[in-house]
């Protein structure tokens, strides 16, 4: 057998483990197998593609450079993965889609120089004899426009998720007709470029795609930022495929395309999860309101201290939980955790309420909430849990805020139409933060001035602990607490 049969039949393996890892990952319990297959998946791929290399290439130039290139890579991706935190999890993903957009450039742009700018090449030559040259520019074309579009739109995502740049979204005037104008650029340009290849075209475009990919994603609204991690994720998949067939490599264009496909599969359930039309968000928040967010609500809010709040619970028969970023930033989870058992075990029914979109990104809440052992049976879903808040006794609200807000039923709000978490129709509701600050999307939360509402203010984890502490003497002392195990 070849190398070259070797390597493919690797790819074809490589591409199967990475089928199987995504069906891994859509599930908890087979997550960490899944995760397991895809890192198989993706070192067969990296040992073909250096014996590919090293098949094809000069000396075994090829080769080195490319072991080398992937031990660096692999030493910085470790140190940063190590080291980062999960609120960090979602910039750090945006950033690495921005390296994917730009090889796809970089892919794209070789692939000009190496046959059109050599015309006389053997290259261009074989591609002509094929008659295959014009697929190809059109190839060099839309990876680098996609690439391009992917890498800006990725460092504006990036630079938004980390709060260095405001996530209020940017409202130019005529903003519809600037991306509409520039697509429509792009389709003329792609069929000139086809019929009469120029550096100065592909200048042009590049241009093009690096501004609207800025100007998409920063017209974005915080609120919305959930889908645009998920949809850079696809814009990278087809970046990547499309690069694959550039270097006609097989493995990346299938990679590729699973990424792609399922990024966007994944932007329409969030989709749906938010009520904000696929399009609207893709089109970079088009007939978004320019309304300013924030508009605050008045009123009187009521403070609670952890021992109040430790006597309501013991008072109760049913409790639910509803995490929010908060919770992921305090890394109140263990404590959280614990006090989940010691209401069991005082025969209190105690479940969790977990929105979609909770945290910075999707499945956060479930992966800290595993992370502590919560048993899984009692995270619930917002559709399996909104009709239960009625009759239960008190909500415990920790360190979320959009998604427990009111305020998407009001049809003025930047929010409206976003499912929440019904949590005011509780008997009790207890909103566990440090101030009375805005969440994520900068919408006032009306949920903080219900009657039924008390605010604990302070660090979730150490509140957390302090109502532990409290229910703690309350069992030693209390006469009508029996522990039920
Ligand atoms: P929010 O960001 O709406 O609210 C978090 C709350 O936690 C804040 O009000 C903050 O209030 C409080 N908080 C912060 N630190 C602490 C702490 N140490 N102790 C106690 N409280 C704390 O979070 P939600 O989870 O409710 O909503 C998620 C938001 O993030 C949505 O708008 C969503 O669209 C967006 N988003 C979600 C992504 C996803 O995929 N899940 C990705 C990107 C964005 P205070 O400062 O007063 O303490």
């Amino acid at each position: 057998m070849t190398v070259e049969t070797a390597a493919q039949s690797a790819y074809i393996v490589a591409a199967l483990l990475f089928i199987l890892a995504l069906a891994g990952l859509s599930k908890h319990e087979t997550a960490r197998a899944g995760n397991a297959l895809g890192m198989a998946g993706m070192a067969l791929a990296l040992v073909a593609t250096v014996a590919l290399a090293a098949e094809h290439g000069i000396g075994g130039t090829a080769a080195s450079l490319l072991v080398g290139a992937t031990l660096v890579g692999a030493v910085i991706g470790l140190d940063r993965a190590r080291r980062v935190q999960m609120t960090g999890m979602p910039e750090l993903i945006a950033l690495l889609h921005s390296f994917v957009g730009l090889a796809a450039v970089l892919v794209g742009w070789n692939g000009y120089l190496q046959v059109e700018g050599d015309l006389d090449g053997a290259e261009a030559h074989a591609l002509r004899a094929e008659e295959m040259l014009g697929i190809h520019h059109a190839e060099v074309f839309i990876g680098v426009f996609i690439g391009a579009v992917t890498f800006t739109g990725s460092i504006v995502a990036f630079g938004k998720l980390s709060a260095r740049m405001k996530s209020a979204p940017l409202m130019l005037p005529g903003k519809n007709m600037l991306n509409l104008g520039a697509l429509a650029a792009f389709a003329l340009l792609t069929v000139w470029f086809v019929l009469d290849p120029q550096l100065w075209l592909l200048v042009v475009v590049t241009a093009i795609a690096l501004a609207l990919g800025w100007h998409l994603v920063a017209s974005i609204g915080g609120g919305d930022m959930p889908v645009v991690v998920s949809m850079l994720n696809s814009y990278s998949g087809w970046a990547a495929a499309a690069a694959g067939f550039l270097l006609e490599n097989n493995l990346l264009i299938i990679t590729g395309a699973l990424v792609g496909s399922s990024g966007a599969y994944l932007s329409y359930i969030m989709c749906r999860a938010m009520n904000r039309s696929f399009l609207s968000v893709i089109a970079g928040g088009f007939g978004m309101e320019s309304t300013t967010p924030g508009e605050v609500t008045q009123g009187e809010h009521h403070e609670v201290t952890a021992e109040q709040v430790a006597d309501m619970l013991a008072e109760a028969d049913s409790v639910i939980i509803t995490p929010g970023y908060g919770m992921a930033v305090a890394q109140a989870q263990h404590g959280v955790a614990e006090l989940t058992r010691k209401l069991r075990e005082r025969g209190i029914e105690v479940r969790f309420g977990i929105h979609p979109v909770a945290g910075r990104l999707p499945g956060h809440m479930n992966v800290l909430l595993a992370e502590a052992k919560v048993p899984y049976d009692i995270v619930l879903e917002l559709d399996e849990i909104n009709d239960d808040f009625a009759h239960t006794s008190v909500v415990l609200v920790i360190g979320a805020n959009d998604t427990v807000n009111p305020a998407a039923e009001d049809p003025d709000s930047p929010i409206a139409g976003m499912p929440v978490l019904t949590v005011w129709e509780a008997g009790q509701v207890v909103v566990f933060k440090r101030s009375m600050a805005t969440g994520y999307a900068g919408v006032q939360n009306p949920l903080f001035f219900r009657d039924n509402t008390s605010m604990l203010f302070g660090d979730a984890k150490q509140r957390v602990d302090d109502i532990l502490a409290a229910l703690a003497t309350r069992s030693q002392t209390g006469p009508t607490l029996t522990a039920t195990g």
